[in-house]
């Protein structure tokens, strides 16, 4: 887009050859070593890590828009919570949804059960992340100008929400990882003093701290935190970290991990609706599987998260709270005036509507005619999402008209429509396994997530915290930018 403002490099780029090759095959040797790993798709290996792809020095990211990323989170928190509880608007807002989307229908029919039953644990463990990216288009520029007094007009942008999610927010301990990496990287090519703009990032030990949270919440000695997970974890590092830093800090916190078909084989409800797996009695339920459908390759996958949530284990997330993260709800929150059922302070209110994004409905009962009607005339502005997590589910720009108008009404109902956030450019190196020792530089994107985490009932916070964040960037020319999934990189924000 010719209106992408180019951010200027953390340091003078580009690097002579000598330099380059040196500092990538260290920085390759330094992420092997500290973890910064997964598990390699094509090439997969139980017993094998490789580098995560990162970029090679930090992005540049105006600290008054971080500042404002970061003081919002508990407010968002405090939003996500209430929505969570708010049986009403998740029932209008899903309604014509779960029509036409299995997948979330599978989801809210373990809601309802619950809801009938009565639900065992009040307490629901949020562990969230806010996702969002720079915004450079004409209006927010004009926000901007009195919020950024000191940032030179030319990199004028605004924070402007992605998405919120809710269940398996990962990058926990690859989000401070990329900080440490890129430090060392700064240090290592004698730019010590300015790896001071490179704010702390201390997620891996909020997100954790709030589980053992939970856990002594519930106070059982003797019970594990279970983590659910894929049958295959190709982001291993991330997950195990999470572990590890749970075993140090808290010796006497046992951990398990175990995907849902084990689950359904070992798992049972005590008598006091304990959550017992393989004899072990779990007091805290740590999703980190379980948002997309071939994660339930049948029906005992569900009966294990039904199990799961019929329990009196605080669940992260608990079913209304995946529930909330869905991104028709999402939509149906950027509405005018819908903030106020859920906030009550006007501030705290405006703020959070002032970051999102023009949000869309495409039901033919809300309007989604006059919406179907705009996107067609201009679709380069648009992205069409279905009811997913995970990345590589939405529908970008010029492919929306096709797509779309293969659709009936109905169908229509199981998808939103997002204004494109067209973020600001930056340059340097991507480095990936596998790739030149001398790359290019290129163009990139940003997408910064700010990490929260907050327990408490339906009526009461008892824990409400911003603890962390990780910025993930991809090619500029790229839809999507997943790390794992092969054009992001892991990178973090270099304040000015
Ligand atoms: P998921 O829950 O699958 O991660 P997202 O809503 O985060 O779904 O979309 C996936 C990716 O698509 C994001 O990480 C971002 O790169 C891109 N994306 C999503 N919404 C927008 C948008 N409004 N403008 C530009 N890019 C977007
Ligand atoms: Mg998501
Ligand atoms: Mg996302």
């Amino acid at each position: 887009m010719s209106y992408q403002k180019v951010l200027p490099s953390a340091i003078d780029l580009p690097l002579n050859q000598k330099e380059l090759g040196e500092i990538i095959s260290k920085a390759k040797d330094w992420a092997l070593m500290h973890g910064v790993c997964m598990r390699s798709k094509t090439n997969f290996s139980a017993d094998a890590l490789q580098f995560a792809p990162f970029v090679l020095t930090p992005s540049l990211y105006p600290r008054k828009e971080f500042e404002k990323a970061v003081n919002l989170q508990t407010v968002l928190n405090e939003l996500m919570h209430k929505v969570a509880h708010d049986t009403d608007f998740l029932r209008e807002t899903l309604a014509s949804t779960i029509q036409v989307d299995e997948f979330t229908a599978n989801l809210f029919k373990i809601y309802e059960t619950v809801l009938n039953e009565g639900f065992t644990q009040e307490i629901s463990l949020g562990l969230i992340r806010s996702d969002t990216m720079l915004e450079t288009k004409k209006g927010c520029i004009e926000k901007c100008k009195n919020l950024n007094p000191n940032c030179p007009k030319r990199y004028y942008c605004c924070v402007a929400m992605v998405e919120i999610n809710t269940i398996a927010s990962g990058f926990g301990h690859l989000g401070p990882a990329s900080r440490a990496i890129q430090s060392y990287i700064l240090n290592e090519l004698g730019h010590v003093d300015k790896t001071k703009n490179l704010p702390e990032n201390n997620a891996l030990s909020g997100l954790c701290s709030a589980m053992v949270e939970a856990w002594n919440i519930i106070g059982n000695q003797k019970a594990a935190i279970l983590f659910v997970i894929e049958d295959v974890t190709y982001n291993i590092c991330d997950q195990r970290f999470h572990e590890f830093e749970i075993r140090e800090k808290y010796p006497h916190v046992k951990v398990i991990r175990r995907t849902l078909t084990e689950i359904f084989n070992t798992g049972v409800l005590g008598s006091n609706k304990e959550l017992i797996v393989d004899g072990i009695v779990v007091s805290v339920v740590y999703f980190r599987s379980g948002y997309e459908p071939n994660q339930y390759p049948s029906k005992n996958e569900w009966d294990a998260r039904l199990m799961i949530e019929r329990s009196n284990a605080i669940k992260c997330p608990s079913i209304h709270y995946h529930l909330a993260g869905t991104k028709k709800v999402q939509q149906a929150l950027a509405k005018k005036g819908v903030l106020n059922r859920f906030l009550s302070n006007e501030t705290d209110i405006q703020k959070v509507q002032e970051i999102f994004t023009g949000l869309y409905s495409l039901d033919k009962k809300e309007g989604g005619d006059e919406v179907v009607d705009m996107v067609l005339k201009n679709p380069e502005s648009f992205v069409m999402k279905p009811q997913r997590e995970g990345g590589g589910n939405n529908i970008y720009g010029v492919d929306i008209p096709e797509k779309l108008t293969a659709m009936s009404d109905d169908e229509r109902s199981a998808y939103i429509v997002m204004d494109r956030i067209f973020p600001p450019i930056s340059k340097s190196y991507m480095i990936r396994p596998g790739g030149q020792m001398q790359p290019e530089i290129v163009e990139m994107v940003s997408e910064l997530g700010i990490f929260g985490a907050i327990i408490g009932t339906k009526d009461k916070i008892l824990y409400n915290r911003q603890v962390g964040h990780m910025l993930r960037t991809k090619v500029s020319n790229a839809n999507e930018g997943g790390v794992a999934a092969g054009l992001g990189a892991l990178d973090s924000p270099y304040l000015f």
